[in-house]
């Protein structure tokens, strides 16, 4: 492997200065990026899929530390600093250009586990969020996702039952996978800094709970955080079957949604589709 120049060299390089409407806010610190990189543990020879690489400054990273690496990006002022990175780490390195919104993952990666690292672009973060997690196959392809979110975001996705931040996110992030508020990363830390503070959050999957449909506990955490500071009576009434179902539970129709911790919307979610 050559000697990589600073990556706000290659930024320079390739006029690649920061565009506000593809939510582009860039690492340089390459310490940092090697913390970041080695959150999933040893990516030696593992397949990783990264969404917005920018001008590669996370990337370079991947690549030190063994990954194989398809990354997918937007603008396309960014491919030929990418096209120079993927040349000092041959055939590690895939690039598409294109919209992550749009792209089948699972079929991009060929059908084999992956690993997800992006500083996502914050606008499509939370889209892309919500379609890892959710869907009825599980263990999915993803073999951990780490993700860089608005700090706000973050705590959302790893609230408990009875936090200021926790509501569906949190449910369906926690229901069926492990995660942790992995790092703190302050604003100062990116090029040009962002308004707030950023956080990664890790996930990995865990066991899907038995008889449990996701799309029934999407429905009832939707129904009960759509009025969250009502009692689950009074939101959960439309949902066919919800309150008998809380009663056989033990579960007192007069809480709200805000204190129903995961476990419990699990529980009255497999009772709706027994
Ligand atoms: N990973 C780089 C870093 O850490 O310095 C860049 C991060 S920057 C916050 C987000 C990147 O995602 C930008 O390069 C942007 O062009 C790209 N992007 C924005 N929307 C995208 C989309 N829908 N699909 C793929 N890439 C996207």
């Amino acid at each position: 492997m050559a000697d990589l120049p600073p990556i706000r060299d290659v930024i320079k390089r390739h006029g690649l200065a920061a565009s506000k409407a593809l939510g582009q806010n860039f690492l340089l610190d390459e310490q940092l990026l090697a913390r970041i990189a080695a959150l999933p543990g040893d990516l030696t020879g593992a397949k990783v899929l990264e969404v917005g690489p920018g001008p590669g400054g996370l990337t370079r990273a991947l690549l030190k530390a063994g990954a194989q690496v398809t990354a997918i990006e937007m603008d396309r002022r960014c491919l030929p600093a990418l096209a120079e990175l993927g040349e000092s780490f041959p055939e590690q390195l895939t690039v598409i250009e294109g919209d992550a919104l749009k792209l089948d993952h699972g079929a991009l990666m060929g059908g084999e586990p992956f690993h997800v690292l992006s500083n996502l672009p914050y606008n499509v973060g939370t889209a892309l969020f919500v379609r890892w997690l959710s869907g009825e196959n599980w263990p999915p392809q993803w073999q951990s996702l780490t993700l860089m979110f608005q700090r706000e975001v973050a705590e959302r996705i790893v609230a408990s039952a009875g936090d200021d931040a926790y509501g569906r996110l949190a449910v369906l992030a926690q229901w069926r996978a492990e995660v942790a508020l992995a790092m703190k990363v302050h604003r100062s830390a990116f090029t040009p800094p962002p308004k707030v503070m950023s956080a990664i959050v890790h996930l990995t999957p865990a066991p899907m709970p038995e008889s449990v449909s996701a799309r029934t506990l999407e429905r009832l955490t939707e129904a009960a955080f759509g009025q969250r500071r009502k009692m689950l009576r009074q939101s959960l009434k439309g949902v066919p079957g919800a309150l008998p179902a809380l009663a056989s539970l033990g579960i007192d129709e007069t809480r709200r949604a805000e204190t129903v911790s995961v476990a419990e919307f699990v529980a009255v979610a497999r009772a709706l589709n027994p």
